[in-house]
């Protein structure tokens, strides 16, 4: 369904969306197709596993290390593709959910990931609307009139009818996006009116203003939890996590998948709000998975790896081979939740 390297995957597939998705940033609960969220009887008395990890201390870490694997998005082949093959090595996951997606055509309903959490499964919050949580530097100097401006990732172009701050610290403005502009290679994100006042290159970024942050970090986890799933860990979408994320995230979640790309090995007493995280199959250097794979299995390390299950080179076959591989070096397979359990440096600022 979607191509490209991962970071555009996400990106497109945020893109392809039905409109109403981006139209009005007040609406978050609309698009519940199929699933009735009053229907969550059983949900209380679930997974007691689940809550004893909430506590300030670490458990030890297994002797081998661990890996978890982090599904992005909440496609149907994440249930159908990625999840039998688990359950051959009753491996459980983790999967980051945008919380406007669930029963989405093509998407999970609450009743698949029920049956992953029965499992042993993680949900964890992707945000409400899959929404750049990171700040980008404006990269040309923006005039008063310009209604065209050119950060150093786009993200927030896709997401139309957003409002957005351009800030410098000291001065800022909140605009509205209409959406993408530009060259093809070098593409803008276009404003529905002029910005009004000059901000200079590098000193100026682009963000959501603190109301779009607290919102869509709170409503995505709260959405979740009335659907009676535990949901106190986040996957950023993008891949991108920066100062700025940092200043919102940390009152709602106990940790982040991927504040960190392109490396998936995390050292014991690592920092949960600094989970290094990489793709293990798309974009991915198999003998370099398997030699990080010896590297945490000798150090007892934790390792974070990623996969879209949309995308066809995510098979069956080299999931399985993944867990093999796992399997044959003694590591053990948690959710991210139980990896922050027993490798991360507990936080004591969390509420
Ligand atoms: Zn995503």
């Amino acid at each position: 369904m979607i191509g490209g390297l991962s970071l555009t995957g996400c990106l497109d597939q945020a893109s392809n969306l039905d409109p109403s998705d981006t139209v009005d940033s007040n609406d978050t609960e609309k698009n519940d197709t199929g699933d009735d969220p009053e229907d969550e009887t059983e949900n209380e008395t679930e997974r007691e596993n689940e809550t004893e990890e909430q506590t300030n201390e670490r458990l030890s870490p297994p002797e081998n290390g661990a890996v978890t694997f982090v599904y992005d998005d909440g496609p149907i082949e994440d249930y159908t593709k990625a999840f039998p093959v688990h359950q051959q090595f009753k491996a459980p996951a983790t999967v980051g959910i945008t919380s406007s997606w669930v029963g989405r055509e093509n998407y999970m309903g609450i009743r698949h990931l029920e049956k992953l959490v029965d499992a042993g499964w993680e949900i964890s919050s992707h945000t409400t609307d899959h929404l750049p949580i990171a700040s980008f530097k404006i990269q040309e100097d923006i005039e008063a009139d310009d209604r065209e401006i050119d950060p150093t990732e786009i993200r927030h172009g896709h997401h139309e009818g957003k409002k957005v701050e351009l800030t410098d610290g000291d001065h800022s403005v909140i605009r509205t996006v209409e959406g993408l502009g530009g060259e093809t290679e070098d593409p803008h994100v276009v404003l529905t009116e002029a910005v009004g006042k000059p901000f200079k290159a590098g000193e100026t970024v682009i963000r959501y203003p603190r109301e779009t942050m607290h919102k869509t970090l709170f409503e995505s986890k709260r959405k979740l939890e009335k659907y009676g799933f535990e949901v106190n860990t986040l996957l950023a979408p993008y891949d991108r996590f920066n100062e700025w994320s940092m200043e919102f995230v940390p009152e709602y979640y106990i940790g982040v998948a991927n504040a960190n790309y392109e490396t998936r090995i995390n050292s014991e007493g690592f920092n949960p709000f600094e989970t290094q995280r990489y793709y293990f199959i798309e974009n991915a250097n198999r003998s370099a998975v398997e030699s990080d794979l010896d590297e945490i299995a000798d150090r007892g390390a934790f390792g974070v790896f990623g996969a879209h299950t949309v995308k066809d080179e995510v098979t069956q076959e080299l999931i399985r081979e993944t867990l093999e591989w796992v399997d044959e070096r003694g590591i053990e397979v948690m959710t991210l939740r139980d990896g922050f359990a027993h490798f991360a440096e507990p936080q004591t600022s969390n509420k």
